[in-house]
């Protein structure tokens, strides 16, 4: 309670009143006592310094020298006349008649007289007696003047002494007084500080409140300027903060935003881990890319030590690399540590290298199947040239033709392969350009279908065409089509024994024209399907070759249906053989 502004400001008020009123009450008072010593000396001296009383005090009369009457009764005669004078009321103030030792003789009190106190000012006269005893003493709580008086029949002292009940009673009341006025002051102050505290308090309680609701993340309202004084300012520019915190916040608040999209939309995989080794964030690639759930009470433990422990990567200057295979993925990691103010941790990086790891692969392989395709035919030239030069003019001419002829084969076969590989390259490197036209698709299969008649007789194969009527024209490279056609339909001639069936069909489906191509051949094994567009890919390589195959036709198709954004496939199918299907667009690649 004490700690309320309300009741500091109370206290405040009740404590300046105390002590005030203490001040004034302990200054009047003093005054009072000081007032009234003044007072009696200064009345006691009038009285004193009178000559005609001192004349009465000091001269002898005529009466007392015939000793009718003793000096005592004519000192107490003079001082009843003065009585008046002298304040002597015969209760508070007194006189007493004395003689040179300070006994009592006569006086105006009768009861104290005799058991007169020695005070400082009537022994200084008994003492001295050309003295008058009237030092004021403040301490004391009497008033008191010695006066010597030489009379004819002897030597007197005069004593007044006041006992100071007059002033006491005084104070008393004073003091009383001063209680009143210290009460009604205390009870206006109280209720004074009570509204001078509302007024001031609630601004500074609405501020508060106000405070309160920001901390709490509230900065929906402004807070109300009700006046210009301090607290006005002061509102003022709590406003003005908390705007700009708001501000600050809201700014805060769209980078995290971008920073969480950013995090959880990455491809590439990210953990991050306090120095005890669990998890304070990781985005869903991570857990997608290390097959796990990752969640706070992950540790680093589980996921990563076989990789580097904890302790290393913390200390780490820069950063640790790693690598994993994670069932068909190639993951590559980075494991920095980092030191925030509050905070220090690692970060795991995880980066799907699997697509760079095939490529290096297939490029790998590529080069070995290259050297490989060349490498067959150039032995046989070289073996062939040898015997024919080693022999030379000795070799029946038969011999020596068929030599020659297998010679001849072979570099074609190269002169072959390395076509291919050319037009390869010039689709990989985006040099070869497609030549769009427009052309009839049923004239473009007629064309296949009398170019592979003779081919396919050749081999016993009956061959069968059937047209959808009325196909559109399309936009393609002509050309480039009719060499993919070409290509799969004289696989179907090769890979099918003498005396089969080949079907080729073709028709329209939506806004797409296809060609099927089936035979009864040996078909390709499930597993071996997906593969046989991939370069120098072939099912078997000793028939392939025996037949002129260099294994990259069906790639080279592939790669100008792809360019035209048509589909070239396998089909499923129960019976034995195989089927190609070619799709393409009727409006050319580029049209939706
Ligand atoms: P190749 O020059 O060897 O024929 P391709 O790229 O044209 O090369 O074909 C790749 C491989 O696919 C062939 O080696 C062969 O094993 C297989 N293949 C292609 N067409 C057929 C088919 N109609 N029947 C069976 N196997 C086929």
């Amino acid at each position: 309670m004490i700690r309320s502004l309300h009741m500091k400001i109370v206290m405040i008020m009740v404590l300046i009143i105390l002590s005030l009123m203490t001040v004034v009450g302990a200054f009047l008072i003093n005054s009072v006592v000081a007032f009234y010593l003044n007072d009696f000396y200064s009345q006691i001296s009038t009285v004193v310094s009178d000559q005609d009383l001192y004349r009465d005090l000091t001269q002898e009369t005529a009466a007392e020298r015939s000793g009718e009457v003793s000096g005592v009764e004519m000192l107490e005669q003079v001082l009843g006349a003065y009585a008046g004078e002298l304040g002597v009321n015969g209760s508070n103030r007194n006189y007493y008649i004395l003689d040179e030792t300070g006994a009592y003789l006569a006086g105006t009190d009768d009861e104290y007289g005799p058991r007169l106190e020695y005070t400082e000012n009537l022994l200084a006269v008994i003492r001295d007696r050309s003295v008058v005893g009237d030092e004021s003493n403040v301490a004391a709580d009497y008033m008191d003047v010695a006066i010597p008086i030489d009379r004819g029949d002897g030597q007197y002292i005069i004593y007044i002494r006041d006992n100071r009940d007059t002033v006491d009673e005084l104070n008393d009341q004073l003091f009383i007084l001063i209680m009143q006025a210290l009460v009604f002051g205390l009870v206006i102050s109280v209720l004074l500080s009570l509204v001078l505290s509302k007024t001031m308090v609630t601004p500074i309680q609405r501020l508060t409140d106000g405070a309160e609701r920001v901390a709490g993340g509230d900065f929906s309202d402004k807070l109300e300027v009700t006046s210009r004084d301090e607290i006005g300012v002061l509102t003022n520019t709590f406003n003005d903060m908390a705007q700009q915190l708001k501000d600050t916040i809201q700014q805060v608040e769209n980078e995290r935003n971008k920073l969480d999209t950013l995090f959880l939309h990455m491809t590439d995989g990210v953990v991050a881990f306090s120095s005890e080794g669990l998890v304070i964030h990781a985005n869903p690639a991570a857990s997608d890319m290390l097959g796990t759930s990752i969640d706070n009470t992950t540790r680093y433990h589980d996921l990563f030590s076989d990789i580097a422990a904890l302790d290393s990567v913390l200390s780490a200057p820069d950063y640790l690399e790693g690598e994993r295979v994670q069932g068909e993925r190639y993951l590559e990691l980075l494991l920095a540590p980092f030191d925030r103010e509050s905070q220090a941790g690692a970060l795991v990086v995880i980066h799907d290298v699997t697509v760079q790891r095939r490529n290096e692969e297939m490029r790998r392989e590529f080069v070995a199947n290259v050297s490989h395709e060349l490498r067959t035919p150039l032995t046989n030239i070289r073996s062939y040239a040898e015997t024919l030069s080693e022999n030379a003019g000795q070799m029946p001419p038969n011999t020596e033709k068929k030599f020659l002829g297998v010679i001849l084969n072979e570099s074609d076969r190269m002169t072959h392969i390395v076509q291919d590989l050319l037009t390869l390259s010039r689709f990989d490197s985006g040099h070869s350009e497609l030549k769009l036209g427009r052309f009839s698709f049923t004239g473009a299969v007629n064309d296949l279908y009398n170019a592979v008649y003779m081919e396919a007789q050749k081999h016993g194969h009956a061959i069968e065409l059937k047209l959808e009527p009325e196909l559109p024209e399309i936009v393609a490279d002509r050309e480039r089509i009719l060499q993919v056609m070409m290509n799969v339909v004289s696989n179907a001639i090769k890979y099918t024994p003498n005396g089969g069936h080949i079907v080729i069909s073709a028709g329209k489906q939506a806004d797409r024209v296809w060609m099927e191509v089936s035979d009864n051949g040996i078909g390709i094994p499930e597993a071996d399907r997906a593969r046989i567009f991939e370069r120098f890919y072939r099912v078997d390589k000793a028939r392939s070759r025996e037949s002129g195959g260099t294994g990259l036709g069906l790639s080279i198709a592939k790669e100008i249906v792809d360019r035209h954004q048509g589909v070239l496939t396998t089909v499923a199918k129960e019976e034995p053989g195989l089927t190609v299907r070619m799709e393409l667009k009727v409006e050319g690649p580029g049209h939706e």
